[in-house]
């Protein structure tokens, strides 16, 4: 398993090497592969982003190198495709812009670049990659493991002019408003997986090559982009070796490298899975139960299997075929299904939906606002 990716990266190259005739440019599937990639430096402007202790170094101008390395490398190797910075500037960007970036482009990937820190006294060190979920919990609380790290990436919408009706009242300092993310399910959770787990594997490579794992964690800057996404911590500003090896130019760009070679692995196996879905065409799954007609005036029930900041194309492959009711919540689509009058109806669907909708959950429809029935 380990060599695979390197040979498949490696007959991506050879097959780029020799030009694409313009036919096929034109075909449909060449329209469906990893066209648009943005990359995310974390911070900028008036954010510096976590400071080294001597306050020499600044978090933003470290993500911006390697971003930008990982920018220059994919566009030399990939000339067609897109590769997007958020930023390429010492800039602010809000965080919901950063998607909004990305989402606009209709972006295949999105990489959001950090450095970590930790309070003084600890020799934390190593590298994570995180993708977003409902933190790990911990007895019965949606406490993070990841906690302070989550709380300090999210507290940069402090900085942000409104950011309290903009942010829905979410306030990056109380833990228990990440509950908000328990109510969204992520549409590219295992899209997301799988790259974070190349990323991880790749940089395992690399200068810092101490892995902290991947982990689901409710970081706002991935909460609202369409698309696979993933959010890297590629060190510890707070750890001297850490720090010795991003303060190099040598160490910038062996990281910038290995993102790079996780890109082109996942490229490689989105390219290919196109390939083989339209070429052989799965079985439409079978979709029942169907829905069955319900009053939208009156109070009913469902099962909730998507809740996004985008809206959704109902015949997206996402449903499977289910024919989804479309219920918006201020900026949040909530798509349910299975609706019915009757709670102990739905229940019989519950645990076939759930088999294909791991984060699905039944809900309370009443004047159009869904609730999760306990
Ligand atoms: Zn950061």
């Amino acid at each position: 398993m380990s060599k695979q990716p390197f040979v498949l990266v490696m007959t991506a190259l050879a097959l780029l090497a020799t030009s694409v005739p313009a036919s096929a440019q034109k075909d449909g599937r060449e329209a469906l592969r990893l066209k648009t990639v943005v990359i995310d430096p974390g911070h900028g402007g008036k954010d510096a982003g976590c400071v080294s202790r001597d306050k020499k170094t600044y978090e933003k101008d470290i993500v911006l190198d390697i971003a930008t390395r990982l920018n220059n490398k994919i566009s030399a190797t990939f000339p067609d495709v897109e590769s997007i910075m958020t930023r390429s500037d010492d800039i602010f960007v809000e965080l919901e812009n950063r998607a909004v970036i990305a989402n606009k482009a209709n972006a295949n990937l999105f990489i959001s670049i950090h450095v970590n820190a930790v309070e003084k006294g600890t020799t934390a060190n190593g590298y994570s990659v995180h993708v977003l979920g409902q933190s790990q919990r911990q007895g019965n609380d949606l406490y993070s493991k990841n906690l302070d790290l989550v709380k300090r990436e999210n507290a940069v919408i402090l900085l942000e002019d409104n950011y309290q009706t903009k942010y829905q009242g979410f306030d990056p300092n109380d833990p228990q408003s990440s509950i908000i993310f328990s109510l969204m399910q992520n549409a590219h959770l295992t899209a997301s997986l799988t790259f974070a787990d190349d990323v991880a594997k790749a940089m395992g490579n690399g200068p810092i090559r101490h892995s902290r794992g991947v982990s689901q964690d409710p970081f706002w800057v991935l909460w609202r982009t369409a698309m696979p996404s993933v959010l890297i911590e590629v060190g510890f500003m707070t750890n001297p070796d850490d720090l010795a090896v991003i303060r190099t130019e040598e160490g910038r760009d062996a990281i910038a490298q290995n993102i790079f070679m996780a890109f082109c692995t996942f490229k490689t196996r989105y390219d290919a899975s196109v390939k083989v879905d339209r070429e052989e065409p799965q079985p439409a799954p079978a979709p029942d139960p169907q829905p069955v007609a319900v009053n939208p005036d009156a109070p009913f029930y469902g099962i909730q299997i998507l809740a996004t900041g985008k809206q959704m194309n109902p015949e997206d492959p996402f449903f499977h075929g289910y024919k989804p009711l479309e219920i918006q919540a201020g900026k949040l689509y909530k798509y349910i299904i299975c609706r019915d009058t009757s709670l102990a109806n739905v229940k019989k669907s519950f645990a076939k939906v759930q088999s294909v909708f791991k984060d699905s959950y039944l809900v309370k429809v009443t004047d159009g606002i869904s609730a999760p029935v306990r």
